[in-house]
Parts: structure tokens; C-alpha cells; sequence
């Protein structure tokens, strides 16, 4: 008796799956591209209609669709957006990365490669030589930025373009990661640049990142 029931449900399933058969008329599939192009339709004469009545001061109150001039006008985005990385600074310049490899033993992707280095504070125990992130493997799930101890790794540069004319330029070196937005379209970063002491302690103060929605000039 239970078989015979499951074999019901497995029949009524299986139907139930069967795909309808066209006729020949949808076959040619001449009413699926009407309905296609009347939808588009709709749609272009609705939203002229609406700019139209916007421009006389009717209507005020419906949005219409309009086109963002991307890269020149940017989507307004929200301040928890996962964006580029950026690495923060301490009060007098230097990195707040102790490069304790947190980040990189939970990246998923792999992407993030650290070379530790003394600091020249010996209160300090470690810093990162070279920090670089491939951002051609980064899938942005933000784990870097839970994981760090210091709050030393952001993903609020509000900058979320990454293209490169190769896999080089996916990069983003220590440099660029302590200073976002230094690099111009498609150049490719020195891979696994180091910081000599020197340059350690003389870094440029990080600006703040901008405001959501900022119109920011691509960078890489
Ligand atoms: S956002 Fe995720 S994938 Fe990207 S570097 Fe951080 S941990 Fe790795
Ligand atoms: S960014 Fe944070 S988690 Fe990554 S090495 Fe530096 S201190 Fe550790």
C-alpha cells in the first residue's frame, strides 16, 4: 500500500515537472519578443511621460528612472558598503598592523599576503614590511576586518571599482593600502613592495575616506 502511494507521489511529482508543449505559433517565438518589446515600451513612454510632467512640476511626488552617468555621478551607497581596503594609521602616521597574520589566516580567498619586519619601537613588536591584497581573488566577505585585533584593516574607502588592464594591476600594495586612492587607471602596483624604516615613519597622513556617493575619479 505504501508503495503504491509513493509511486503516486512520484508520478504526480514528475508530471507536475513536465513542461508544457508549445504550439507552433509560440514556437517562433514571435509573441515572446512582442510581449518583451511591449514591456520596454511601457516603460520608455512611462518615464518620458514622467520627466516630462516632472519639467511642468506635476507629478512631483513619482520617482522616473533615470541613468547614472557612471564614472562621473556614482550611486549615493551606504557607509556599511564593503569597499576597497584601506590600512589605519596611529596618531603619529605608522600602521596599527602588528602583523599578528590574523587577517590572512581567515581570508577565504587567500588573497592577502603579509611580510612581518622589527618596528623600530622595540614596544612594539612586530609590523608589516610589505601587506598586499590581489584583489582579483578577494571576494569581499570582510572577514579581514573582523578578525584584526587593532582595527587596523577598514573596507571603507567608499571605492568599489577595481579594473586593470591585468592581473598585476589587481593588486594593492602597502603603499596604496595606507593611502587609497593613489593610484592611477591600470597601473600595476610593485608587487610585495617593502618600506624601509625610513619611509615607516614618514608616511602622509591618510585623508578621510568620502562621504558615500562621492564622485571619486577611478583610481585603478
Ligand atoms: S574581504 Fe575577505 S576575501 Fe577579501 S581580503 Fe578580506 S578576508 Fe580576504
Ligand atoms: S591588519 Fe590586523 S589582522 Fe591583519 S595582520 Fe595587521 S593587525 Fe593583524
Amino acid at each position: 500500500m505504501a508503495e503504491t502511494l509513493s509511486h503516486q507521489l512520484l508520478h504526480r511529482l514528475r508530471d507536475a515537472h513536465k513542461r508544457r508543449k508549445l504550439s507552433w505559433w509560440e514556437r517562433t517565438y514571435l509573441p515572446a519578443i512582442a510581449q518583451g518589446l511591449l514591456i520596454t515600451n511601457r516603460h520608455f513612454w512611462q518615464n518620458l511621460g514622467l520627466h516630462i510632467a516632472h519639467r511642468v512640476g506635476l507629478f512631483r511626488n513619482i520617482p522616473a528612472s533615470v541613468t547614472i552617468q557612471y564614472p562621473d555621478q556614482r550611486r549615493v551607497t551606504s557607509p556599511r558598503l564593503r569597499t576597497r581596503h584601506r590600512l589605519t594609521k596611529r596618531a603619529d602616521g605608522t600602521p596599527r598592523c602588528v602583523a599578528c597574520m590574523m587577517c590572512e589566516t581567515v581570508c577565504p580567498a587567500r588573497c592577502i599576503y603579509i611580510v612581518a619586519g622589527e618596528h623600530p619601537d622595540p614596544n612594539v613588536e612586530k609590523v608589516p614590511k610589505s601587506f598586499d591584497i590581489d584583489l582579483g581573488k578577494c571576494v569581499y566577505c570582510g572577514y579581514c576586518v573582523e578578525a584584526c585585533p587593532e582595527d587596523a584593516i577598514r573596507m571603507d574607502t567608499q571605492r568599489h571599482d577595481i579594473a586593470a588592464y591585468s592581473r598585476d594591476g589587481m593588486w594593492i600594495d602597502i603603499k596604496e593600502l595606507l593611502n587609497p586612492g593613489t593610484r592611477k587607471f591600470g597601473d600595476a602596483p610593485e608587487k610585495f613592495v617593502q618600506l624601509t624604516p625610513q619611509e615607516f615613519t614618514q608616511l602622509p597622513a591618510t585623508p578621510p575616506p568620502p562621504p558615500p556617493g562621492t564622485n571619486i575619479a577611478p583610481s585603478i
